[in-house]
């Protein structure tokens, strides 16, 4: 089709131009760049509100790479069917694209991989997602770091590769293969009436994740250290939707973290060691691919929590438990599909243990409702919280959502922000979690707000007589 044979480009987690290794590999080869696109099987069992995320970064990236003199090619299918049918039809020589890390997704790059050099196709995986790849970071006596503070030390000082200029122009080729089309695909389709709610509080794409991170460094990085546990502040960076899809590259955080050092000193430092607790979770999820799905500790394989979604189970997961912290938070979640980190921390223990709901059916509820979902992140978060993970809160510090609330939100402005009941003016975001809400949940602004579905004492005491028994037993 074109007088030289192009390389393709499979975009995946990489939605950028700009420090994008894989991409800079394709171009560097001075042939034309097909950037394709794949909805496969894991690509498709996406939770709802990442899909749908995807699908918004993916309408965006479009418009990127068109401006850049390209396009991008959707196509459906087995990615190895797909690569395979598009080499042949476009006798493409390459396949580059940019490594993920969880099993399932190693799993079928190395298939591709082995299959497409059979073919005489060159396959060729970059690094461009973490700081510093996962088998890189090693113990002194060569094994996994499972503590966060040592493996901080460890990569704190380690170089860190200079940002790569985007390509002004892609080469393109002289015909393009055929495309599928995104809105047929419908990628919000699960989101029910949330779609709309939730694309309001999303800010996508590149340009948009390089004006946060600016923002952030300009405005917020020294207060940072100080202020980042107060959910009722905009004290964060908010970048972790753009991570998730690879919108912004993890180098970017890191050297203008670092430039900012020299300003805002602890601030910026406690910002890029939290960029590390990203890295730390793909470290363990790499080494450790059981924390996605069974407790990491063996010891806690036992443990007696419940794995139904109960009534009470509901009420969390619906903002609906009494308790004004973990209610506020349940309701940030639905309308923006993100959740402060603070608020993150507290509805895991309320699940976990005033409720002995199993962590996985609250990290299943965060992987269907999260617009910056990372299973590394997430997985880890949720067994930190629960207790069962490495380098983890002991189960017996229960967080008492009443006393963060005191705490956290002293003046009422994240409550305020999210739960109408009981307010004579709502705010517009408080109200937007019954815009958003599947109508079968049956809720209303004009609704008294609900009592506590369980009382702390008791719920604490259950908890605690629960880990005392199990470890007895052992
Ligand atoms: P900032 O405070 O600005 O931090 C900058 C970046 O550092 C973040 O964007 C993120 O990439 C990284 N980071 C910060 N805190 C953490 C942390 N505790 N663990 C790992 N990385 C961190 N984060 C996700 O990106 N996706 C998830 O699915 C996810 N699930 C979580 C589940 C639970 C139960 C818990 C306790 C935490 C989870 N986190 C998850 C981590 C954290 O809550 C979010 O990264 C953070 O709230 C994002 O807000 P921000 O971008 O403003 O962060």
């Amino acid at each position: 089709m074109s007088s030289r044979a192009p390389v393709i480009w499979w975009i995946r987690r990489d939605l950028r131009l700009a420090d994008n290794p894989a991409l800079t590999a394709a171009v560097n080869s001075g042939a034309p760049v097909l950037p394709v696109y794949i909805l496969d099987e894991q690509e498709a069992a996406l939770g709802a509100a990442p899909k749908f995320r995807l699908g918004l970064g993916l309408e965006c990236f479009a418009r990127a790479l068109e401006k850049a003199g390209s396009r991008l090619i959707l196509r459906r299918g087995s990615a190895l069917a797909v690569l395979r049918e598009l080499a042949e039809e476009t006798g493409a020589g390459a396949v580059h694209w940019s490594r993920l890390y969880d099993p399932q997704a190693i799993a079928r790059d190395t298939e591709v991989k082995t299959q497409l050099k059979k073919q005489g196709v060159e396959a060729k995986s970059h690094g461009g997602r973490l700081l510093f790849e996962p088998w890189t970071v090693e113990t002194k006596t060569g094994g996994m770091y499972k503590v966060f503070t040592p493996f901080w030390k460890s990569v704190r000082v380690r170089d860190v590769s200079s940002l790569l200029p985007a390509p002004g122009k892609l080469p393109a080729p002289d015909t393009w293969p055929a495309s599928e089309n995104l809105t047929a695909w419908n990628m919000g389709a699960a989101m029910r009436r949330g779609a709309d709610v939730v694309a309001r509080y999303c800010r996508v794409g590149e340009a948009a994740a390089q004006d946060r991170l600016d923002e952030f460094l300009q405005d917020k990085v020294s207060a940072y250290n100080d202020r980042r546990d107060f959910p009722g502040e905009d004290a964060t960076s908010g970048l972790s939707e753009n991570l998730a899809w690879g919108e912004i590259s993890p180098h970017r955080l890191w050297h203008r973290g670092r430039a900012a050092m020299e300003q805002a000193s602890q601030g910026a430092e406690t910002f890029l060691k939290e960029v590390v607790w990203r890295e730390f979770a793909y470290h363990l999820m790499y080494h450790s691919p059981h924390i996605l799905t069974a407790s990491w500790r063996e010891e806690w394989q036992d443990f007696p929590w419940s794995q139904e979604v109960t009534p009470e189970v509901q009420a969390w997961q619906r903002g609906q438990t009494g308790y004004g912290f973990v209610d506020a938070a349940m309701r940030e979640l639905y309308v923006t599909g993100k959740m402060h980190n603070r608020a993150r921390m507290i509805v895991a223990s309320f699940l976990t243990k005033h409720l002995m709901s199993h962590w996985k059916i609250g990290m299943e509820w965060f992987a269907d409702t999260l617009v910056d979902w990372d299973p590394a992140s997430n997985a880890m978060g949720w067994q930190w919280v629960a207790g069962s993970g490495p380098d983890a809160a002991p189960f017996f510090r229960v967080f008492n959502p009443s006393g963060q609330l005191d705490k956290f939100d002293a003046s009422g402005a994240y409550t305020s922000r999210w739960i109408a009941e009981g307010q004579r003016n709502p705010p517009q975001t408080a109200l937007d979690f019954f815009a958003a809400a599947p109508r079968s949940w049956d809720l209303s602004p004009e609704m008294a707000r609900v009592e506590p579905i369980i009382s702390l004492q008791a719920g604490r005491d259950r908890a605690l007589t629960a880990y005392h028994d199990n470890r007895d037993s052992r």
